[in-house]
């Protein structure tokens, strides 16, 4: 019991870590809290599956979908990197990567609100809130779908998870 409670983590801290996952940027495979040093963020840690992406971290509660559509938004608004289902989706030439967030997707409710909530998940509140989401590239066919925006990391950033349902 004392060597149990020994490496049991402080208060609070198991509940915390179950409900945050870890994902790649690029194939959106999904994983629990790594193994090894759990102090230690897995910062720049390259994806043992596709070796493509690197591992994030965010609330499970905003992304729980193996191979899910997602970008990962800074605060300026600028895409730091989509997956490859995100990719598909947009079928931007160029790809995703340093683009404006705002270059790819609008709200019906006012993209105030879009940018709002992305500064806000970027700013480290990892509780995702749903928005509704337009495509703003003319590519894309049109039709209002929904997106969740939580915080991830590090470094900090909005993760905007696109519903697949619609598409
Ligand atoms: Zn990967």
């Amino acid at each position: 019991m004392t060597n149990l409670a020994r490496v049991s983590p402080a208060h609070g801290r198991a509940e915390q870590r179950s409900k945050v996952t870890h994902f790649c940027t690029h194939c959106a495979s999904l994983s629990n809290a790594p193994n090894g040093n759990a102090e230690r963020p897995h910062r720049g840690r390259v994806c043992p599956d596709c070796a493509l992406g690197v591992i994030l971290s965010c609330s499970r509660a905003t992304l729980d979908t193996e191979g899910a559509a997602f970008l990962v938004v800074t605060a300026d608004l600028r895409i730091t990197a989509a997956s490859e289902s995100a990719e598909r989706l947009f079928r931007v030439p160029d790809g995703l990567y340093g683009r404006p967030l705002l270059s790819v997707m609008t709200s019906p409710d006012g993209i105030g609100d879009l940018a709002r909530q992305v500064v806000r998940a970027a700013s480290g509140a990892r509780r995702p809130v749903t928005v509704e989401v337009d495509a703003a590239a003319s590519r894309v066919p049109r039709g209002v779908t929904r997106a969740r925006i939580g915080g991830c990391g590090s470094p900090p950033a909005a993760l905007v998870v696109i519903d697949s349902a619609a598409g």
